[in-house]
């Protein structure tokens, strides 16, 4: 079972990506970690993408393929896995092809309100990092962490322009990617809609 997850960010894709994995025993594979781990292992590609994160620039195309192309070769991916935040181009999924055969694409289904309403709800202690929302996980005081106490703040990325710059990038440069694998017969729609536990 080879899968890609597709959605914009706050669409829950890495939770319920973590449960799959689970389930199926199979790699749950994102860019982020990809990125993390080369970086700690020192590799050639992951010196290289410490230095371009560290001047503030996107990592290009090329070196994201080649970095998932190597994760691919490892010999875990037998049984599967899931593709969380890859391909995020045209020019990315189009080598993925060249790769690799995906049986399914999962795309996450969410309007741009209810992805504001879910991130922007977000908020993080200050103090030891605990993560609280302010409508599907309430602390039991306002703005005070119930672990120690500490103040909950909204992290950078959580902040209402930064989920609006994400989420155009998203629409511009992710979203078409929807068409292309509705023209491969490949994907699969599922409501993402936020809902209250
Ligand atoms: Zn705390």
């Amino acid at each position: 079972m080879k899968l890609i997850f597709l959605g914009p960010p706050g669409a829950g894709k890495g939770t319920l990506a973590t449960l799959v994995a689970a389930e199926y025993k199979i790699p749950h594979i994102s860019t982020g970690d990809i990125f993390r781990t080369a970086i700690r292992n020192k590799t050639p590609l992951g010196l290289k993408v410490q230095s371009i994160i560290d001047s503030g620039q996107l990592v290009s195309d090329d070196i994201t393929i080649e970095l998932v192309q190597n994760r691919l070769m490892e010999d875990d991916i037998g049984g599967g896995f899931i593709l969380d935040g890859f391909p995020r181009t045209i020019p990315q999924a189009e080598a993925l092809e060249r790769i690799i055969d995906i049986d399914r694409v999962i795309n996450f289904d969410i309007s741009d309100e209810d992805v504001i309403a879910r991130l922007s709800g977000r908020r993080m202690c200050k103090n030891c990092g605990q993560n609280y929302h302010m409508v599907f996980s309430k602390p039991a005081v306002e703005n005070v962490c119930d672990k120690c106490g500490g103040e909950l703040i909204i992290r950078e990325d959580d902040k209402i322009d930064s989920i609006k710059k994400r989420l155009e990038v998203y629409r511009k440069q992710t979203a078409p990617l929807i068409d292309h694998y509705k023209k491969q017969d490949k994907l699969t729609d599922i409501d993402a809609r936020p809902q209250a536990e």
